[in-house]
């Protein structure tokens, strides 16, 4: 997995050290001596990284960082800040200005490696999110995720069985966020399965593996995206650089510092809002996509989708596969008689009366004006035949009642049904719709049955 970084700092010797290393292992390198130049660059280029020294003349890294982050053209991009070997209000410095990442003077190479390879993963995942958005958003369907997102008010899990140190999390965080501690790691799988923003996990736990429970909380389908922040004892740094390759998103040395403590987790849930923002429109952009908005039906995209795919399958073999076409009746009356809107409110009512008269297989589907179909998988059509007739006798069965319940419509409705195995799409609903005429012309009110050989 390659990436592009930006290494920026004034120091030449520092910017190639940076480059060969990197370089060495096949990453491409962009430099920068100085933050106006980083800035045209990041904006320019975008990297999957910066990698930013903090001192610099003129404008420092902080401001940097500060920059890129304010900027839309490249908040996404994980900002890792550089600082001097004792630099713990650098660190607190860097968090509040939106650094993702930290690395010291001189640079340990296991660390950078381990820090790049977990911020390259969480960058193809903020991309693909943002591609995905960006899409949408052309589709008209979503609204940007621009929004600057706070960092406070998390639900934050603390797993840890040293009694006193979690508490100490737990006091200093409760000052901001919702913080509980669970010091057995099946307790806490389940806990994090609930409403979580950040998980926190003691590597040197003395009950409990802290990188099995790591690598748990990552693999589970519904704890996947939550960050992790580890705790670590200096001495066991391996194991900390190993739980980065795990997923763990960030880490906390021991002892642990309060301030650092809070920024870092302000840190990782204003990250996890924001990767949330983009996923929430991805999902909803999605369900737009396939989703009649009046009805909240499938649409006839997501109809033609399936029913191609279920026409495949049964010309390979599978049992056959019937459509049913339905037409409301003089619909046009209802519109010039009562209105539009009353004209929407028989639409919705039939697709509730739709919905819930045919089978959880079946996929009813709105094709437009007030034209209906039905795709049922695995139905001959007799029984589809049928299950037409049963929703005929549902409409007309009770009138429809509209207009916050002032008007008491009798709806009726024409149905035409085929069914079939070896053929296209095109040419079984061609059928169906050649039933539905039928059954316009003999009157309405009824359901017409095609078969193949007809
Ligand atoms: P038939 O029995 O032959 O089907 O008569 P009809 O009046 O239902 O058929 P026609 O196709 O002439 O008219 C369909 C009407 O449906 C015309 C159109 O304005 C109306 N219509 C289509 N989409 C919508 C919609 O989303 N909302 C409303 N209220 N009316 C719609
Ligand atoms: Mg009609
Ligand atoms: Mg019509």
């Amino acid at each position: 997995m390659t990436a592009r970084i930006l290494v920026v700092d004034d120091v030449e010797a520092n910017v190639r050290l940076l480059e060969a290393k990197l370089a060495a292992e096949y990453y491409d390198v962009l430099t920068a001596y100085d933050g106006p130049t980083a800035l045209a660059v990041a904006a320019a280029d975008q990297p999957d990284i910066v990698l930013l020294d903090v001192m610099m003349p003129g404008m420092d890294g902080f401001q940097v960082c500060r920059r890129l982050k304010d900027d839309p053209l490249t908040r996404h991009i994980p900002v890792v800040l550089v600082t001097a070997l004792d630099g713990r209000d650098d660190k607190l410095q860097g968090l509040e200005a939106g650094a993702d990442e930290f690395l010291t003077k001189p640079v340990d190479d296991l660390v950078l490696f381990a820090r790049v390879r977990s911020l390259t993963r969480l960058k193809l995942v903020i991309d693909e999110l943002r591609q995905r958005e960006a899409s949408g958003r052309r589709m008209g369907a979503i609204e940007t995720a621009s929004a600057r997102l706070g960092g406070a008010g998390g639900r934050v899990l603390i797993v840890d069985d040293h009694e006193r140190q979690a508490e100490r999390m737990a006091a200093e965080l409760a000052v901001e966020h919702r913080p509980v501690i669970e010091s057995e790691p099946d307790k806490a799988l389940l806990s994090a399965r609930g409403p979580c923003d950040l998980v926190i996990v003691n590597l040197g736990a003395r009950s409990f593996d802290g990188l099995r429970l790591a690598a748990q909380i990552r693999s589970d389908e519904t704890t996947r995206q939550t960050p992790i922040l580890a705790v670590y004892e200096p001495a066991e740094r391996a194991r900390a650089v190993k739980s980065l390759d795990l997923g763990v998103n960030d880490l906390l040395a021991r002892p642990i510092d309060d301030q650092e403590l809070a920024a870092r987790v302000r840190a990782q849930i204003r990250r996890k809002r924001y990767t949330d923002l983009l996923r929430d429109n991805l999902d909803r952009s999605l369900e737009l996509a396939v989703t009649d908005p009046l009805t909240g039906l499938h649409n006839r995209r997501y109809m033609d989708s399936q029913l191609t795919a279920l026409l495949r399958r049964a010309a390979k073999g599978g049992e056959p596969v019937a459509a049913l076409i339905i037409d409301i009746d003089h619909f046009k009356g209802v519109n010039d008689a009562y209105g539009h809107d009353v004209g929407d409110e028989v639409l919705s009512e039939f697709a509730v009366r739709l919905a819930t008269n045919v089978r959880a297989i079946d996929l009813p589907c709105r094709y437009g004006g007030e034209e209906f179909v039905v795709v049922m998988p695995d139905t001959r059509l007799e029984d589809a035949h049928h299950i037409a007739e049963r929703i005929r006798t549902q409409v007309a069965g009770s009138p429809f009642r509209v207009a916050d319940g002032r008007e008491l419509l009798s709806v009726t409705i024409s149905i035409g049904v085929a069914s079939g195995q070896g053929e296209t799409p095109e040419s079984l609903l061609r059928r169906a719709d050649a039933a539905l005429y039928e059954a316009k012309t003999a009157g309405r009110n009824r359901v017409i049955a095609r078969s193949a050989a007809a």
